[in-house]
């Protein structure tokens, strides 16, 4: 079918004023705010209805185009950036919520609804309770991070968010809608089984297994009072001991750490963050002192901060400005990795090094998720979006991380296509045949985000 049908038809769909094939329209769309190429795009339609996705997906299937769905296209690392063309679906128009359950703590929510708009809604609606959320803009969407196998303030203590999400509803490649944990069975979207779970499916997926138009999201209880504290340690070797030690009290909300050059004061040492809750002064004393006497026990030094800094880090999301080299023009994009704590030490000391490599001020991080089971390593590295030298620099950097997480052991998270195919090089035969099997199963004519996850 001709482009100029194929568009008459989206329009008949969505309306004339939400699908378009104007390059002005599809720039900003063929590129993220990351270090991937730009792309190019043939179409750009946002649907506000399940049923509108549904005869959009039937559209590209019948005509075998590619369709990559998009919330907020912050993952920075090329995910809604099409690579074989084709409609990029942009979800913002679907962004109601749906249900507060305030028993069974969950959201019931629209694909479209951002993480800005779910905490603002809790805050002032639900004052106890509250959202899991990534220090990502607030105009990220709480599907598109739910589905990265995304993590928040509230991980160390309840988990990754891929595990928070309690029931979906999924528009599949072939058009069909179906609905996946407990409100597959009961008008309740408060778990995800007990029966056979093919949520995994979705997630880490990137979009090629179909769209999500409807997902349930845990909450959890708020406590009245957050308080930091933090810390600062010389040797990454000492890592693994403090968080061990940390993690054993049960205090820890979260954990951040991080080593970075900039700014100044921060170059040499490994800064530490460990967030607690309480319910009065005197139990937020307590903990404060135990995990000082741990900071001095695992070599660690604690650091009395500034308010300013307090009041900066203790805000949701986080104000990442000071958490990357922010040069004129520039930006910033980092492979994420998760790792076995144990690797972490040698994962800071050869990261620093790659950055140094490429001239890039070494900017390292990690978050705990649920009790040290899986450290996520933030390797960043910043550009000159205007230098095409750096810009070479920091994508040279960033193919090197992946490979040298994959060698230490970890696994990159929302890989890029380069760390997507380094992944399933390494990944076992076996496995790749079941994703291989189940993607042919569920869409032949490989329209869903194709490129993304592609065993050949
Ligand atoms: C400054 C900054 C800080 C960040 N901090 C964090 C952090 O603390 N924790 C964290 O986890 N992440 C973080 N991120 C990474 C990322 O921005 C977030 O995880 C974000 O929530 C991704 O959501 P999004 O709406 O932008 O997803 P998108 O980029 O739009 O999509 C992500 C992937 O999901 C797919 N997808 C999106 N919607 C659907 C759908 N409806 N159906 C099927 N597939 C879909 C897309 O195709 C894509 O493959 C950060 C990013 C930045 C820029």
């Amino acid at each position: 079918m001709s482009e100029i049908n194929i568009l008459k038809e989206l329009e008949e769909i969505v309306g004339e004023e939400f699908a378009s094939n104007r390059s002005e329209d599809l720039y900003i769309y063929s590129q993220d705010p990351g270090a991937s190429l730009s792309r190019p795009v043939d179409f750009v339609v946002m649907p506000n209805t399940t049923e509108q996705v549904q005869e959009i997906v039937k559209l590209a299937n019948r005509e075998k185009i590619s369709i990559v769905p998009m919330g907020g296209g912050l993952t920075l690392s090329g995910l809604i950036i099409p690579v074989k063309g084709g409609i990029v679906l942009d979800m913002k128009r679907m962004n109601q919520i749906l249900e507060i359950n305030e028993f069974s703590r969950y959201a019931l929510i629209e694909a479209g609804v951002t993480t800005g708009q779910i905490l603002s809604l809790l805050n002032e609606n639900y004052p106890d309770l509250q959202p899991p959320i990534p220090d990502a803009p607030p105009s990220a969407t709480v599907a598109g991070n739910m589905l990265i196998h995304g993590s928040g303030y509230l991980s160390q203590r309840y988990g990754g968010h891929g595990a928070m999400i309690n029931g979906l509803e999924v528009v599949l490649p072939n058009g069909e809608v179906c609905k996946l944990g407990s409100c597959a069975v009961s008008d309740y979207w408060f778990d995800r089984g007990p029966i056979p779970d093919f949520i995994g499916l979705f997630i880490s997926a990137f979009g090629t297994m179909g769209v999500i138009t409807k997902l349930s999201i845990q909450l959890f209880p708020k406590p009245k009072m957050r308080e930091i504290i933090f810390g600062l340690m010389n040797d990454p070797k000492d890592i693994p001991d403090l968080l061990l030690k940390i993690t054993a009290t049960g205090y820890a909300e979260d954990i951040l750490l991080g080593m970075q050059d900039k700014p100044e004061w921060m170059k040499g040492y490994i800064f530490i963050m460990t967030y607690i809750t309480g319910d009065s002064e005197e139990d937020i004393s307590r903990q404060n002192k135990a995990l000082k006497r741990i900071y001095r026990k695992s070599n660690a030094r604690f650091m009395k901060a500034p308010e300013k800094m307090r009041n900066l880090y203790l805000d949701k999301p986080i104000f990442a400005a000071g958490a990357a080299d922010f040069r004129k023009g520039g930006g910033f994009e980092y492979v994420g990795a998760f790792m076995p704590l144990e690797k972490i030490p040698e994962a800071y000391e050869k990261g620093a090094d790659l950055a140094r490599k490429y001239g890039i001020p070494p900017t390292l991080g990690s978050r705990l998720i649920g009790g040290v089971h899986t450290v996520v390593m933030f390797f960043s590295y910043s550009f000159n979006r205007a230098d095409p030298k750096d810009m070479e620099n920091a994508r040279k950097a960033l193919h090197e991380t992946n490979k040298l997480a994959l060698e230490l052991g970890g696994i990159p998270w929302k890989a890029e296509l380069e760390g997507q195919r380094l992944t399933l090089e390494k990944m076992d035969p076996s496995y790749k045949k079941l994703m291989k099997t189940i993607k042919n199963t569920l869409d032949p004519n490989n329209i869903m985000n194709s490129g993304n996850w592609e065993v050949l």
